[in-house]
This record gives structure tokens, sequence and C-alpha cells, in this order.
């Protein structure tokens, strides 16, 4: 698990399970789906583990609270996964934060400009069951993950959907789901935002993440000198894990510091 020796860089698809030695100086900026836990059939199948938590909380200490969540998912929605801890996050890919000493901005709203979105999206998934409409009031995300024959309607629905909004929005692509969210926000911008702020700025910025999502996150960290673990072989990083339970055990290698 420890890395070997100090080459950094691409190694191509088939890259082994590796990551870098444990430190006290990350910051840590960690996607939760997929990263920290399996992904589910359906995002609300996910459930977070005593275990888990105990060890986020490990860590945090280790790292003075430079541990931060950046997800897709609505800080509301973290918080209820992760309760009762309220990390520093990143929701809806940036479109909202909460930062260490608790500011929030672009807090969680049901976005009256997506009624339309809603209602066509909602008529989409009635008739073709086994796709679903996860609402988080400012962004839509339409899974496909259960029905993935219904992959290509499902993405002639969002585009005809995204192209009757006004200008302001955008789709996110992600595994088995397209999501519609404000345009001008991504994990990067988060974590350029976390970066300015105690206790992340000054430290080594580690992004952890497995999505298309996560890779703007990889880029901003890696033009600055820090970090980027890709987990599992979707998108590329400096640094290869396999799947949240590596995640875990390399988390757990911070957790044991001295
Ligand atoms: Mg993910």
């Amino acid at each position: 698990m420890m890395a070997r020796g100090g080459r950094m860089g691409y190694v191509g698809r088939r890259m082994r399970s590796r990551a870098p030695a444990a430190s006290r100086d990350f910051g840590l900026f960690l996607d939760v789906d997929g990263t920290l836990v399996e992904l589910q059939e359906t995002p609300a199948d996910v459930v977070v583990g005593e275990s888990l938590k105990s060890l986020l909380v490990e860590v945090s200490r280790r790292l003075q609270g430079a541990v931060a969540l950046v997800s897709g998912r609505s800080i509301e929605t973290l918080d209820a996964l992760f309760e009762p801890l309220e990390f520093p996050a990143a929701g809806l890919h940036g479109v909202e934060r909460r930062s260490a000493s608790g500011a929030r901005r672009g807090a969680s709203y049901c976005d009256s400009a997506l009624a339309g979105a809603r209602l066509a999206l909602t008529a989409f998934v009635e008739s073709h069951p086994g796709t679903l409409l996860e609402d988080k009031g400012r962004a839509l995300a339409l899974h496909f993950r259960l029905a993935p024959e219904f992959e290509t309607g499902a993405r002639q629905a969002v585009s005809a959907v995204v192209r009757s909004l006004a200008s302001g929005y955008h789709v996110q692509e992600g595994k088995m789901v397209l999501e519609i969210k404000p345009y001008g926000f991504t994990k990067a911008t988060a974590i350029e935002e976390f970066l300015e702020e105690a206790p992340f700025a000054g430290r080594t910025p580690v992004v952890v993440g497995d999505d298309l999502t996560d890779q703007a996150g990889f880029r901003l960290v890696e033009a600055l000198g820090g970090i980027s673990i890709a987990v599992g072989h979707r998108v590329q990083g400096q640094w290869r894990l396999d799947n949240p339970a590596a995640v875990r055990r390399w988390l757990a290698s911070i957790a044991a510091l001295p």
C-alpha cells in the first residue's frame, strides 16, 4: 500500500494499487460515493458504518481538522449519512460549501427554475422503469444504473431538458448518472476556497476520488504541488487505490501516525 520510491505520474491504466506514505502535512479532500463507501444500487441504499465514522474522526484529529468531504450529494444529505459528525464539506459538486469554521455558502434550497425540468424528468422515470430521479433541490440527477438499456433515452431526455432551461445550468456526467446542475462550480472551485482557509491553508492538498467530477480537483492540486489519488480505473490520478476498502486502509495509515 505504501509508496516505494518517489516515482510519480501516470504509468498507464494497469498501474497497481499504491498510495503515498501517510503524512501529518496532508489536507484531505475526500469524495464519498465510490471512494469512502462502495456504490450501491441507489444513493439512498448507502450507509456509513460506525467504523468509517470513527476512522475519519481519528484522521481528522491527526490532521488538525483538515479533512473535507467533497461530494455530489447535498451537505444536508452528507450530514445525515455521517450523523452526528459534520465535516467541512462541499456539496453538489462545489455548488454548496461549509468551511471548517461552519460558514455556509450556497445553501440548499429548492430551485424553482428547475420546476419544468423536474416535471419532465419525473415523467421520464415513470415511463422508464428502473431509472431514478434524485432531486437535490438545486440539482437533478437522473440515474440509470438499474436500467442501462435506457441510457440513450436518458441522455436524450437530459439534453432536451437542459436546452429548455435558461443558461446557467449544465450536465455533469457520472457513473450511470447524468446530473443537471448550476454552471460555474466544480469540486476544484470548492477545494480552492478551502485552501485559502484554516486548517487547509499551507498543507499539502490530497484529493481522493473515483469519478469524472473528481478530475477537476485532481488537476488543481497537481498544479499546486499536491497529490491526486484515483480510486478504481475510471479516472487518472498520480496514484491509484483499487476500491473504497483500499482507501479506508490507507486512511488507517494516517490515523496510525504517532
Ligand atoms: Mg464518487
